[in-house]
């Protein structure tokens, strides 16, 4: 199969002929339908995520169909459409996944990290982590859905039932999932952007914020929660002072810049600062029943499996609008 490697981070992935991989007990073979491209997968290439197996295919926005079942898999059958997401395996057995929070499970792995994932023709995951799409939506719209989507919403329930007015900081794939969903649940968005970029301010009312602005731009309201998405770790204390009082601030990356020093009264009046980290199957269940109620739409920018560097880099300058998917 063909498959875009990385060898080492800080390098450019290198398009490979690999063997196919082949299940085993308890995984599905997935023909790649498409692959998102995540922020984190920008953090596991040039190196801010210390942990991968090397080399990795990355890539854990997964659509694809069904091609091999290893043995015991029961629920699923050749041919149908499913979605990998980036929690790949959890042990099962730890204090965290006895309390129902495998998210922070202490012996996870992560697809496109651990587990080789997308960026190919062909992946293997444990079928247990694999959830049926149904055959609504095309593949590449479907495919932010696996991390954007579920880290999003994940953000979005932290945020808390009654945070009707929603900061969201770096409008990309994620933030735009999630204010679709949140303005059908009745919230107002508002959406702050790098200074000066107008296109990402339009599209984000586009996506029904009901104001868009810079991050140096005073809120013009204040906020009963705020999301961040950017990996920019001077937007908490800039959010926060846009927060009301018993505010919650969600960081929802798995990376960001140094947080700098603030006030404490900015703190003070029970605000509170959080991130949220990986996800749980049951967050995937839930929001893959939600989506399609929305309904959410996906914006994608669709690249050839061979140029994922050209979209890791439009990714990473700011150039794109919505979500890149890899076609193989
Ligand atoms: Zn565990
Ligand atoms: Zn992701």
């Amino acid at each position: 199969m063909k498959a875009m490697t990385l060898a080492a981070p800080g390098q450019p992935l290198e398009a490979r002929e690999l063997p196919d991989p082949q299940p085993g007990p308890g995984q599905l073979q997935v023909r790649v339908a498409a692959c998102g491209v995540c922020r984190t997968d920008l953090h596991v290439v040039d190196g801010d995520l210390t942990e991968p197996k090397l080399p990795i295919v990355p890539g854990h926005e997964i659509v694809g169909r069904v091609s091999a079942l290893g043995d015991g898999v029961k629920d699923f059958e050749i041919d149908q459409r499913v979605g990998i997401p980036w929690l790949g395996h959890t042990c099962g057995a730890c204090s965290y996944c006895n309390r129902g929070e495998e998210n922070l499970c202490d012996s996870p792995g992560f697809t496109g990290y651990q587990i080789d994932g997308g960026y190919a023709e062909l992946t293997v995951a444990d079928a247990d982590y694999c959830f049926p799409l149904g055959e609504d939506g095309g593949d590449a719209e479907l495919a932010p859905l696996l991390c954007a989507g579920l880290i999003g919403y994940r953000s979005l329930v932290m945020a808390g039932e009654n945070a009707r007015r929603l900061g969201i900081y770096g409008f990309g794939a994620a933030a735009h999932i999630v204010a679709q969903v949140a303005t059908w649940q009745g919230r107002e968005i508002y959406a702050f952007t790098s200074p000066g970029d107008t296109a990402a301010q339009d599209f984000a009312r586009s996506m029904g914020a009901a104001w868009a602005g810079g991050s140096d731009e005073t809120s013009p309201v204040e906020l009963d929660a705020a999301i961040i998405f950017a990996p920019v770790g001077a937007l908490v204390p800039a959010a926060l002072r846009a927060l009301r009082k018993g505010g919650v601030l969600v960081c929802g990356g798995i990376h960001m810049s140094d947080i700098p020093a603030f006030p404490y009264r900015d703190l003070w009046g029970e605000r509170v600062i959080r991130s949220v980290a990986n996800l749980t199957r049951q967050d995937a269940i839930d929001f893959l029943a939600l989506a399609p109620r929305v309904p959410v739409r996906t914006e994608v920018v669709e690249y050839p499996l061979a140029e994922a560097n050209e979209a890791l880099d439009d990714l990473r300058s700011g150039r794109l609008t919505g979500a890149a998917v890899l076609i193989p």
